[in-house]
């Protein structure tokens, strides 16, 4: 376990983040508790400690890395399923006040049990889709930096993040190396929806884990009333 812990504080470091002795033993209980939970419901396909550690807890502190969070922002993580990357986020900077979205409520149960046994502060749990939140007052362009990892295609995601982001606000979308082609066919979504491509981050994670893009969406002009459109249209039809 020594080694594990020394492992993501090394490796947080390398992000520029530095993990304080509570920070690592909320980590180390957060994993344990994702394996026990994943027994019964299905979280994660990743169910070793390395594993964990690199490919959920590095991984999500690699959006750390993109410059555009500051300690005491406002964040929503849309489709957060287990907490990534939200949660991770908060436990490495508890100054952060973090919304944590999925639509399957069994995830939010799972994330409500983790933050009481963290003792976690300052965190609300969305139990919801993003296209019907985003209209909703004290939701939609409220928060500073909005967050995604595997819910959508960026196309998608340009529907369901930007309506939430303040004017100056980013969206984070934590993406492989393949990116490219769909960024060009987000071109149009992301100027609708008030966005304009800010930068693509390019990460490995360690030991192999895999090659990370993570495309950071600047919210320059306001969101169209008319977006995003009633839940489960973006996926359906998306905006080409
Ligand atoms: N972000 C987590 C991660 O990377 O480990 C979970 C990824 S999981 C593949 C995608 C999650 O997005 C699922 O838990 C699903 O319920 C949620 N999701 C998909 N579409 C959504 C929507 N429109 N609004 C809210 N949650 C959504």
């Amino acid at each position: 376990m020594e080694n594990v812990r020394a492992f993501l504080n090394n490796e947080a470091l390398k992000c520029g983040i530095s993990l304080d002795d509570e920070a690592i033993d909320r980590f180390m209980a957060y994993k344990d508790m994702l394996i026990e939970w994943n027994e019964h419901i299905n979280l994660t396909s990743i169910t070793d400690d390395m594993g964990i550690v690199i490919k959920h807890f590095i991984d999500s502190l690699l959006c750390y890395s993109t410059g555009v969070i500051r300690p005491d922002a406002r964040i929503i993580d849309i489709g957060t399923g287990a907490g990534f990357p939200g949660l991770a986020l908060k436990i490495a900077f508890p100054s952060l006040k973090v919304c944590l979205m999925d639509s399957v409520q069994k995830k939010l149960n799972f994330l409500d049990n983790v933050i009481k046994a963290l003792s976690l502060e300052d965190v609300e749990l969305i139990w919801g889709r993003a296209e019907d939140y985003a209209c909703k007052k004290g939701y939609r362009e409220a928060f500073d930096v909005v967050t995604a990892r595997a819910v959508a295609s960026l196309l998608v995601l340009a529907e369901y993040c930007l309506p939430f982001a303040k004017l100056g606000g980013h969206v984070l979308c934590m993406k492989g190396p393949d990116v490219d082609g769909e960024l060009v066919k987000a071109d149009k979504a992301i100027k609708l929806m008030g966005g304009r491509l800010g930068d693509v981050l390019r990460a490995e994670l360690p030991m192999s884990g895999g090659d990370r893009r993570i495309v950071v969406l600047d919210k320059v002009t306001r969101t169209p009333a008319a977006y995003p459109r009633r839940a489960g249209i973006p996926s359906k039809k998306p905006i080409i």
